[in-house]
């Protein structure tokens, strides 16, 4: 009974091969023969019947496939058939077969049995059709030369783009300082020039942030923060923000929030007001004189688990977008030519920005534009309420002015150590007007010199730029820590540097400096947290 189990077993196991199989056939290396077990139902193989060994492998197969093929075969013929010796017990082969100008690829596999010395003289040979998975590889192969071709593309376009764009405004800003060079005694002209000048720099540093907001996203560095925010007031400040260029251009703005509830949330306020900013300046530029725009925030009544859906609505009825160009609206770069677009100033970077933060909180963006008849973006961003809905805490907004004139601190000294000869004079400049006197030092050894020669006292405060020649801000605040006088050491040291990412923040508080100013210097804020610090020690 048992015995005829088992064969009924194999028999199905054969019978489950044979679907899969081409052929199957067993060859005996000793007598030269073989015998065909199973042929599909393909063409190939099914006249084949039983016969010897090396007819089937050097008259058979080299009739019925390439030249290359055969030769792959042939060697193993000679190699794994021949030294019957060797300890290989399995191979296999991708060959391609031809017939009547049809091609076709299938897997050869050769299993050699196994003897108590030794390995047998009996194969077990089991042929595959893998046309498909041949398919597939090509096909994947073409797709990855294809997307490498299209990042290159995309690469050397940025670049090239990325260069034009930073040009254009270092052109006005080295043309206008000649100008004012030359024109030194007209002090309206300077004054004008300097203006310019300042709007050049503004324009040019935001672009570098959103080139380098563009990198960071794409390569996935962007995490957004997870503070308690009050979108109502984000949202009073994107208002307050635009007013200006709003009345300048004589348009309409409607504003609806009859449908917006719970405006505390935990979420990124920094980039919450970036999509904003980016939405409704481009309406504002979009639009000729004149024009509506329109702005609704809601919250949506259907929730997902502890998530709200807000729809923020920014509409215009100014040039519009072809419909060309809404397919490639969100790449990096990309601005609509035309004789409407060419006097307006863009880097066509906001909107891939926009798009990728959204995604980042789960939403989605909507666009529908028509030319000459305006364009409507859409907005969906998934947020938690806040359990509590909070108090309205607005920071407060600081004129330089006002803060140079109530601001004073007297005999306060600090040391700052900056590289940089125009960066130390403006930073020292700026420091001075609030009465503080400054030291410098060229790089760390310097500063660690001045400061280890000084008396206790002698300095308030240390201010440190990172990347520094001979010694950096971080190896000179570690010298500056190490000194025995344990009051000494402990001096206040804020960084004043270029490196503005939330991980360069964390670095260095990592080494021991007390906080971050990032460059470029704006002064109220330099003296908000030199206040801070000197009141700390102070205490
Ligand atoms: P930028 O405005 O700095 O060029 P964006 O990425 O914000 O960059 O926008 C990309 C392009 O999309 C713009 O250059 C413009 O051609 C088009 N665009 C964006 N917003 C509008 C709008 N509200 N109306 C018409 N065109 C728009």
């Amino acid at each position: 009974m048992i015995s005829y189990k088992k064969i009924d077993e194999k028999e199905q196991i054969l019978e489950s091969l044979g679907e899969i199989a081409l052929l199957i056939m067993l060859v005996d290396l000793s007598q030269d023969t073989f015998r065909v077990i199973h042929t599909g139902n393909d063409d190939y193989f099914h006249n084949l019947r039983s016969g010897s060994f090396q007819w089937f492998i050097q008259c058979y197969m080299k009739r019925h496939t390439s030249e290359d093929s055969y030769r792959k075969l042939d060697l193993l013929y000679h190699q794994f058939f021949k030294k019957r010796k060797e300890s290989e017990c399995r191979n296999e082969l991708e060959l391609k077969l031809v017939e009547k100008e049809k091609t076709h690829w299938i897997r050869m596999q050769f299993i050699r049995g196994k003897k108590d010395h030794g390995t047998s003289d009996k194969i077990t040979i089991i042929v595959q059709n893998i046309d498909e998975i041949k398919y597939r590889n090509k096909r994947q192969q073409e797709e990855i030369r294809e997307r490498h071709i299209k990042d290159n593309q995309a690469r050397s376009t940025f670049l090239l783009n990325l260069s034009h764009d930073i040009r254009t405004p270092i052109n006005a800003v080295l043309g206008l300082t000649q100008i004012a060079l030359l024109h030194l005694d007209n002090q309206k002209k300077v004054k004008d020039c300097l203006e310019k000048i300042n709007m050049s720099t503004g324009y040019l540093l935001k672009m570098i942030n959103k080139v380098l907001d563009v990198s960071r996203i794409q390569s996935g560095k962007i995490e957004l923060e997870n503070e308690k925010i009050s979108l109502k007031e984000i949202i009073q400040d994107m208002l307050d923000m635009t007013q200006d260029d709003v009345r300048k251009k004589q348009l309409t703005r409607t504003v609806d929030m009859e449908e917006f509830t719970e405006e505390w949330v935990y979420g990124d306020k920094a980039r919450i007001q970036q999509i904003f900013l980016n939405l409704m300046t481009n309406g504002i530029k979009y639009t000729d004189v004149g024009g509506n725009l329109y702005f609704k925030a809601a919250t949506l009544p259907k929730k997902y688990g502890k998530y709200n859906t807000y729809q923020f609505i920014f509409k215009d009825n100014g040039i519009g977008m072809s419909r060309e160009f809404l397919n490639k609206v969100f790449e990096p770069f990309s601005r609509e030519e035309n004789k409407c677009t060419q006097n307006i100033q863009g880097t066509g970077l906001g909107l891939n920005i926009v798009k990728s933060i959204v995604e980042l909180m789960q939403g989605n963006v909507i666009i529908e534009s028509e030319p000459g008849k305006g364009s409507c973006f859409q907005i969906y961003i998934r947020l938690k309420p806040l359990e509590m809905q909070q108090k309205n805490k607005k920071e407060a907004k600081e004129d330089i002015n006002e803060v140079i004139k109530q601001k004073r601190y007297p005999g306060v000294r600090i040391l700052l150590a900056e590289d940089n000869e125009i960066n130390r004079e403006i930073a020292a400049e700026l420091i001075s007007y609030v009465d503080i006197e400054v030291d410098e030092a060229e790089n760390g050894v310097q500063a660690v010199k001045k400061f280890a020669d000084r008396p206790e006292q002698y300095y308030q405060m240390i201010l440190m730029d990172i990347q520094m020649p001979e010694m950096n801000g971080y190896e000179a605040t570690d010298l500056i820590r190490k000194i025995e006088q344990k009051r000494k050491s402990r001096i206040p040291i804020l960084a004043l540097t270029s490196s503005v990412f939330d991980e360069d923040r964390e670095r260095v508080l990592q080494h021991g400096m007390d906080a971050h100013i990032g460059k470029p210097i704006a002064l109220p804020k330099l003296i908000h947290i030199l206040d801070e610090w000197l009141k700390i020690k102070d205490s």
